[in-house]
């Protein structure tokens, strides 16, 4: 299979200019006879089905959630990255796309990570628009904080609640459309399956969450917009309810799932405090902004913080990388968190925490000044560590967070099933091997906000409107029917084991051998570790309750079954990949000082791995995309 990125041609500033010139279009008295499928409502899909119902698209928009506003999105707290440089501290768009082309260690396509810088400050004012309360300096102007991983401040934000804020603008806007008949509304209904005929996406199988009917839609375009799988992990950052479902059906039909293995570890959570934890909670990384973070100098030293003198405490990313200092990209942060407490120097109960301290800010700015900026992420710490972390540094550990692997999609955001598109973290993403902080939503409102809006015409006006198959087609039948088999016989197991204590066991296979760092040895181990408990799942696994009615257990049931063949898949893409890079560390490749060691020459490529079955083990098919490095010069990532 030969990967057709579609990049345009040009010069790099103008390829999303020409490309949107030359793309077909579809008049507006035509767009009402398409119908367009939006699966998942958060920052991506609702931005997109309120814009391409808001053009004139007839949009079904399906969501697991009681409602849009509870999607995973809701949860960002930090900000969204656009090169607007109002602060004048030398930003551009240009240099947007370089910190986020050289943040993701030149694993990305350079076309894609250009459009977006290009498109961020249109969202930007796009949700100003909408009424979204941005923080705003005395004269009135957005304030702008920084974020790890750029020597400029180019984060917009409202509070501690940037995707909250930004995700309600979406949402009203999608409700219009819902108010206007523009969009049918499905909430409480998952995707189980896409349904493909001759080669084409034309419409999906989901299950309405509280009857357990399976339902059939039909349309001319599938978006995937369903957010990423970092629960695959058991414990992380995510919302209980992400998981990977709708994309790895999407993958069993022949779509490409691209970099599984690249998973972002953030640096700043709550550290976890015992076996029996189900989530993980974030500290926003614009902490780091201004909180310190440091280990004692002494190993074992079990003093107060508060009373450990200065020159006894080690600042150890201020030492190490006096550019960036407590601002290095996440990985980079992540990475040295766990080498400290791997040296021993880790604090609090388990030796697995470090401190941020805010200590200094406070003498320097003043209690309320670092109150108004952090207020709600110190009370959100002091009511989950019951430390108070104005009196106090807070205790941090790296948690996973982010997904940057996904669905594979060309320039289009088309998968190479055609008609399929993805949007959102639930694609792989203009993030290569590691995200920059607040760069999540600046892409998922990107995609739904502009990038779709237009590449959904280009494919559409070479469709006769109106071309339908019937939900009684051959396709729709045996899809439906597979889902109601996999239902019945998950619930007619009645094993021993509870889904939760599998859950825990794949999570822990995973942090342990797919995490922070990997080596060959462990991995090959997960491989066959996954495969062992995989099977005994299948037969063993207790799933309460009945299909008929509302069963988050058997809703949890099916998300874990296909975590457990998605996380083959991850420890198959670590494998492969014999290089370090961004959150991929390979111990076997490391520079002298420890940080991640590419390969250029071997493994400049994205891996698109292609399903073929799974029989004890899981069958894959390695495709790969060489990623062209034109404008920007590939070197060794530095923050020193
Ligand atoms: C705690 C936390 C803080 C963060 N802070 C920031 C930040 O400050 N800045 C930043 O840029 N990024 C941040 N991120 C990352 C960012 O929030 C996410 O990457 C982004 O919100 C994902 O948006 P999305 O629209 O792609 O997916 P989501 O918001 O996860 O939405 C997924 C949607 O898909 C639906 N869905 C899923 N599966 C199915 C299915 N099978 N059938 C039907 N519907 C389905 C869900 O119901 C939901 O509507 C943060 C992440 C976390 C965990």
């Amino acid at each position: 299979m030969k990967l057709d990125s579609k990049v345009p041609e040009g010069p790099l500033e103008q390829k999303w200019e020409s490309h949107k010139k030359n793309m077909k279009l579809v008049a507006p008295n035509n767009r009402r006879k398409y119908e367009i499928i939006m699966v998942g409502t958060g920052l991506a899909g609702g931005a997109g089905a309120a814009s391409l119902a808001e053009m004139g698209y007839k949009v079904k928009a399906f969501c697991i959630q009681d409602s849009a506003r509870r999607a995973h999105s809701i949860a960002a707290q930090g900000g969204i990255n656009a090169a607007k440089n109002y602060p004048n501290d030398g930003d551009s768009i240009y240099r947007l796309f370089y910190d986020t082309i050289k943040g993701g260690d030149y694993r990305s396509r350079e076309a894609n990570v250009y459009r977006l810088a290009e498109v961020a400050n249109n969202i930007i004012d796009q949700a100003v628009a909408q009424g979204v309360p941005f923080a705003r300096e005395y004269s009135g102007l957005l304030a702008n904080r920084s974020f790890g991983g750029a020597q400029v401040s180019r984060t917009f934000y409202a509070r501690g609640q940037t995707g909250q804020q930004l995700l309600l603008g979406a949402y009203q806007a999608m409700m219009r459309q819902v108010e206007s008949g523009g969009i049918e509304y499905f909430p409480r209904t998952e995707m189980l399956d896409v349904v493909i005929i001759d080669g084409v996406a034309r419409g999906i199988i989901t299950r309405d969450l509280v009857t357990g009917e399976i339902q059939r839609h039909e349309a001319d375009a599938v978006i995937l917009s369903t957010g990423g799988y970092g629960n695959v992990f058991y414990l992380s950052t995510n919302a209980k309810n992400s998981n990977v479902t709708a994309a790895w059906r999407a993958h069993k039909k022949g779509a490409l799932f691209a970099n599984p293995s690249f998973v972002q570890v953030h640096p700043t959570c709550i550290p976890v405090s015992g076996d029996y934890q189900s989530k993980l909670t974030l500290m926003s990384e614009s902490l780091r902004n201004d909180g310190r973070v440091w280990v004692p100098r002494k190993k074992g030293d079990d003093r107060h913080p508060n009373d450990i003198p200065e020159d006894e405490r080690y600042y150890y990313l201020e030492e190490r990388y006096p550019s960036f200092g407590n601002l290095v990209p996440r990985d980079v942060a992540s990475r040295n968190a766990k080498m400290v407490c791997d040296e021993g120097l880790g604090v609090g109960e388990t030796g697995l925490a470090v401190y941020l301290d805010f200590r200094d800010a406070i003498k320097r700015d003043g209690m309320d000044t670092i109150s108004a900026k952090y207020g709600n992420l110190f009370d959100m710490y002091e009511n989950i560590a019951g430390e108070n972390p104005y009196k106090q540094p807070m205790r941090i550990f790296p948690a996973v967070h982010y997904t940057m692997g996904g669905l594979w999609v060309d320039y289009n955001l088309m998968t190479n099933i055609p008609g399929l598109f993805a949007a959102g973290e639930a694609n792989f993403s203009d993030h290569g091997a590691n995200r920059l902080g607040a760069s999540a939503l600046m892409q998922g409102l990107s995609d739904g906000y502009f990038v779709l809006p237009a590449t959904i015409g280009n494919y559409l006006a070479d469709i006769k409107p109106g071309t339908r198959y019937g939900t009684d087609h051959d396709e729709f039948d045996k899809a439906a029917r597979k889902a109601q088999d996999d239902i019945d016989k998950l619930l007619s197991i009645k094993g021993k084991r509870t889904i939760i204590d599998f859950h825990r066991s794949l999570g822990k296979i995973v942090w342990d051998k797919i995490g922070i760092s990997r080596n060959k040895e462990d991995l090959e181990s997960a491989i066959k570790e996954i495969q062992e408990l995989r099977e005994e799942f299948w037969s063993n696994v207790f799933v309460p309750g009945e299909k008929n009615n509302y069963n988050k257990y058997l809703e949890f049931a099916f998300r874990v079954a296909d975590f457990f063949e998605l996380a083959e898949l991850m420890a198959q893409d670590a494998l492969d990949r014999a290089e370090s890079c961004g959150c991929h560390l390979r111990e076997e490749y490391q520079t002298e000082e420890g940080e991640a060691l590419r390969n250029d020459k071997d493994f400049a490529y994205v891996s698109a791995w292609e399903f073929q079955g799974v029989n004890g083990k899981l069958d894959t098919t390695l495709h790969k995309e060489p990623l062209k490095f034109e404008f920007v010069e590939l070197k060794q990532r530095s923050y020193k």
